[in-house]
Parts: C-alpha cells; structure tokens; sequence
C-alpha cells in the first residue's frame, strides 16, 4: 500500500506534492519522496525513511523547485531495506531523465526481474518497481510513450503509476483499477493526481474525475489540455478493502463516499444480528463509522469509550511479560467509569491477526465491562491480498484456518460475528465487481 500524487503546471509543484502526501500519511509511514522538475527538465529527488514531516524540510523546497512534481508515501512492509525502497525512483537512459512512482504490486516480479538479471541488468532495490523502470530504458521505441505502453505489456499485477519526464507527467491505472487514483484541478489552473480526494480538500483542488482502469493519461508542461487513452480494456474490480480499511472517510473512491460505505456496513451489522446490550462502542480511529452506523440502525446508544493516543508513532518500547497489554495500552485507554459492569457491543473494521483485537477485549474486561460481543465489519480475511496491500501469509491471518468460534474463542468475546461477503457487496453496492481476494480468494489478477 502506498500513496502517489503528481503536480504539474502548478506553481511550486513541490509544496503541493509534500501537502498533498502529508494528508495521505494514513497510506505508508515507512519512507517518503518527492521528485521536482524544473523548466530546464532538470530533475531532483529526496527521499528519505521517515514521514513526511520528518523527511522536507524548508530547505528541500529550495532544491525541488519547477512546475512539475511527483510524490510517494511507502507503506511498511517487513524485511525490505526501507532506505533503498524510498521512491521516487530516479533515472537517466536513452531518451533523458525520468523519475518515477507506484502504488500496487506486480504479481510476475520474479519472473520479469530474473529475466532482465540474465540479459544483464543490474538491480540497486528490492522493489517491484524498478521492473518497470528497467523494461522502459530497454524498449527500442523512438517516444517514452510507446516505451512506457511497451513495458506495462509485460508486466502483470495492480498498478497505479506516475512517470515525469522532463516536460511531461504519465498516469496510469492498470485495467482493473484495483487500487484509487483521482485527477483534480488547481486554483491556478494546472492539474493533481493524487491516490486519494482528501488530498484535494487540502490544496484546494476541485475534483475532475477518476483515473479510468486501463486509461492513460499524458499532461505536458504549458498545455492546459491533457491527453486520455484507453490502452487497455477496463474490467473494473476496485479493492474493497480500500472502502474497509484503508482509504481516509473523508475520500470519495468512483463516487462512493468511504464514510458512508462504512456506516453502511455497520448497518448491515445490525441487521444481521440483534443483540441486547446498553451501547455501542468503536474500535477507534478505523472502526468509527462503522460503529455510528451500527448504533443508528440497532437504536443502541453510541458511546466513545475507548480513547485513542494519536502521538504513539513508532514506540520501542517491548512489553514485558507482566505488561503484555501495554503496546495496545499506549494507543488505546478503556474509560472504565463508562464501561464497568456494562454489556457491549464493539465494532471494528476487521480482524487481521486477531492480536489486536485480543488485547482490546482484555483491556475491556479489566475495564470492567461484563459482556462483550465484538462485531466486525467486513468478512473474515482468509487469504492474502496480493495486490498492494502486505496483509500476512495464510498461517497469520486469523481467520485463514479457523472457524468464527476459534476466533471467538481465542480473542475472549462473548460473542464475535462478521459481515459475510454479500452483505459487504451490499454495503458497497453491487452495481459493479470489487476486488474481493482477502474473503474468496479469486485472485483474477495471474
Ligand atoms: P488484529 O486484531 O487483527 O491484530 O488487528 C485488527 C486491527 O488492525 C483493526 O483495528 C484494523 O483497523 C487494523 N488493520 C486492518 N488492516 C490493517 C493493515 O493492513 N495494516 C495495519 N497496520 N492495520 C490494519
Ligand atoms: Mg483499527
């Protein structure tokens, strides 16, 4: 899971780029880059580890100057070097310089890396992306374009991209659009991509549309028009996972509000199962909606219960083994004045691990609380996503191996239900196909 913005023909490209990162931090903590380009096609990048307050200084702006500029969030995934995995990604090859940033993931990676490593080339990242990278510097096409439309041939996987030469800006989503990518406009004129809206409302960008699945889009400095084409033929399945989890509330994917989507999961929640308790709690900050949601439909009071501490980041600190709890302690505080001697119901967006969750229901116990019927607002997640987002292998994922009531069980609730897959389609409207991998495994992406 990543975020990516590109800027072009925008005064201070840059400044936009990072604010518009800042507002998409929820999307990849690990590192963070932006790579400007000036009117003399000069390229430059920082990147660094580290968010994106920690990585721009004032100083950086001195040196990201121009009218052009692509940015990156990187999401944490385990054992990769953070550092070397930063993006953008920054070349020069045949056609000039190029810099270069992805949000997705290549399913045939090995294969199209081993083959690029047997005819020679050499890899400085671990990163899927630098496929891409090396497919275009080696295709024989005269125009970037044709070089670019060359390499994504023969690729496989979920993508949205942002590629900066050095007067024009390419977007692409791959044909499933599996994950969100948004084209605004600037109050003066030039134009934003960014993977999620809620980077517009920052800027004070004015929403155009959705990148098309299959679509590619070409801007080029000092036109106002850009270019749409269709390279390849949309069969649209965007991750609902992005609904779930991962995108803010306050983005709107393909017209859908994701606040809304997730009240409406809760809903559907209620619906399933009436259950007697004196109110609804949430799970902050993901469950929140859902929670309202679940609360409005059941007639049940919503109480904020749980206090969330919004300056953990990165703790050191190891739990030993009389404070177990303390890691989900610093984040998450049960007031136990509201809790003690009730009956709950907890909502969450979804169950992961389960390790989480368990420790919510241990906090909740010792708060007092004396039933707990935890309810979670999508399917069980029984495979990994594959497609972008670095959900666990099979024997991490809680539910993979394990029926409802193990589930149950092993966290301590009283009672634990979960949205079955039509009732998230419902939520979500089932006028179109959603990338539903997690919960059914059909990996339609090979
Ligand atoms: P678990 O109980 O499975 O350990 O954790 C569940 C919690 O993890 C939920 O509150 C959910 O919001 C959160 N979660 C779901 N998906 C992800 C993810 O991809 N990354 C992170 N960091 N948290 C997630
Ligand atoms: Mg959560």
């Amino acid at each position: 899971m990543c975020a990516i913005v590109g800027v072009i023909n925008s005064k201070d490209a840059a400044k936009t780029a990072y604010y518009a990162l800042f507002s998409m931090q929820h999307r990849g903590q690990e590192s963070s880059g932006i790579s400007s380009c000036d009117e003399n096609g000069i390229i430059k990048t920082i990147k660094a580890s580290g968010l994106v307050t920690e990585v721009f200084g004032k100083d950086s702006f001195e040196i990201l100057k121009g009218d052009m500029a692509i940015g990156h969030n990187r999401y944490a995934t385990a054992g990769t070097q953070s550092l070397l995995d930063a993006q953008p990604v920054a070349v020069n090859y045949a056609l000039g310089s190029l810099s270069l940033v992805h949000n997705g993931n290549l399913v045939n990676k090995d294969s199209v890396r081993n083959e690029l490593i047997n005819e020679g080339a050499i890899f400085a990242t671990n990163m899927d992306t630098e496929n891409i990278v090396h497919l275009i510097a080696r295709s024989h096409e005269e125009h970037l374009k044709d070089r670019i439309i060359a390499a994504l041939k023969k690729i496989v996987g979920a993508y949205c991209l942002l590629i900066q030469s050095r007067h024009k800006i390419f977007a692409i989503r791959d044909r499933y659009g599996v994950r969100p990518l948004s084209l605004g406009r600037l109050k003066d004129g030039g134009y934003i991509v960014a993977s999620e809206t809620c980077a517009f409302d920052l800027v004070e960008a004015e929403f155009i549309r959705d990148v098309r699945p299959g679509e590619m889009i070409t801007f080029e400095r000092g036109k106002d028009e850009f270019v749409s084409e269709q390279i390849f033929d949309p069969d649209p399945r965007i991750c609902a996972f992005e609904y779930i989890y991962f995108a803010r509330p306050d983005s709107v994917i393909e017209g859908k509000s994701v606040y809304e989507a997730r009240k409406r999961m809760g809903a559907a929640l209620a619906r399933k199962s009436k259950v007697e308790a004196d109110f609804v709690i949430p799970v902050p900050d993901s469950g929140v909606a859902a929670a309202l949601g679940y609360a409005k439909q059941s007639g049940l009071p919503f109480e904020a219960a749980i206090v969330r501490n919004h300056y953990v980041g990165r703790t050191f600190i190891e739990p030993s083994q009389e404070m177990r709890n303390l890691k989900v302690k610093l984040k998450l505080n049960p007031m136990s004045s509201v809790l003690k001697g009730k009956s709950v119901v907890v909502v969450d967006d979804s169950i992961v691990r389960g390790t989480t969750s368990k420790k919510i229901v241990d906090l909740l116990r010792h708060a007092g609380v004396s039933k707990i019927h935890f309810r979670v607002a999508c399917p069980e997640l029984k495979f990994p996503e594959r497609y972008g987002i670095d959900t666990p292998s099979f024997d991490e994922l809680i539910s993979s191996k394990r029926s409802v009531e193990q589930v149950r069980e092993y966290i301590g609730a009283d009672t634990l239900e979960f949205l079955d897959i039509a009732e998230l389609v419902g939520s979500l409207g089932d006028e179109r196909r959603y990338s539903l991998v997690s919960f059914d495994g059909d990996y339609f992406i090979k």
